[in-house]
């Protein structure tokens, strides 16, 4: 199975160029922050107390589905479609402190492993914050795709409804991530694409030469 590993900040246009680089190649897709966001939304809106549970435990309750087809996008829990409720601010606001939980860390290594290796594709792009360096550092590809802090901020605030503190959430929670993994420096061997003064178009044609070039 051949795997494109693309990590990177919030903001930094990953979702959309890994969705356009998968299609471009014919390969599946996963966003793993999903997960994270599922699994803050059931927090939220299930009652479930993700603080006070292992990793089994979670497993247990984690009644997830996600889409894979790049071109058709969406999420449930339960079989209730979460796709919309997961982009709340709310559920951003939570995220940050149930991923930085060491039994949610080691839920989702095995939970994405299992996810991509059940999955019966051939390619798929991963992406998330530690694809590249802890749930998949042996894919054939692995890039870094960041973007200057104002650039991102740009970026969010023009995805979500006018929303003043939105620069504050970006990196407040860029920050609390960081403290659990490194995605703003690339690791050894992953290729760093820095999309702040590229196009859309040449952001995905950056990640197309990146996997070319292996
Ligand atoms: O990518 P996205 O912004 O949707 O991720 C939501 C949150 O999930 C991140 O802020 C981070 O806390 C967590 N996350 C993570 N590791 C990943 C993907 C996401 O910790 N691989």
């Amino acid at each position: 199975m051949h795997i494109i590993a693309i990590d990177g900040p919030a903001g930094s246009g990953k979702s959309s160029v890994s969705k356009a680089a998968a299609r471009a190649l014919g390969f599946g897709y996963l966003d793993t922050g999903a997960a994270y966001r599922a699994l803050a939304w059931a927090q939220l809106n299930r009652n479930l107390q993700v603080g006070a549970m292992s990793a089994s435990q979670i497993a247990e309750v984690f009644d997830y589905k996600i889409s894979l087809d790049p071109s058709n996008y969406w999420v449930q829990f339960a079989n209730v479609d979460i796709t919309d409720a997961i982009r709340e601010p709310e559920v951003a606001q939570t995220v940050s402190s149930i991923a930085v939980l060491p039994q949610v860390r080691a839920f989702m290594l095995q939970y994405t492993r299992d996810l991509v290796t059940q999955s019966g594709l051939t390619g798929i792009v991963v992406e998330g914050r530690d694809i590249t360096t802890v749930i998949f550092p042996e894919a054939e590809t692995r890039i870094l795709l960041t973007a200057s802090e104002e650039v991102r901020i740009r970026r969010r605030q023009a995805e979500l409804p006018a929303d003043v503190s939105i620069a504050d959430q970006v990196t407040k929670r860029d920050n609390t991530d960081s403290q659990v993994v490194d995605f703003m420096k690339p690791a050894i061997g992953v290729i760093a694409i820095d999309s702040s003064n590229l196009s859309f178009d040449e952001t995905v044609t950056a990640v197309l030469e990146a996997v070319k070039g292996k």
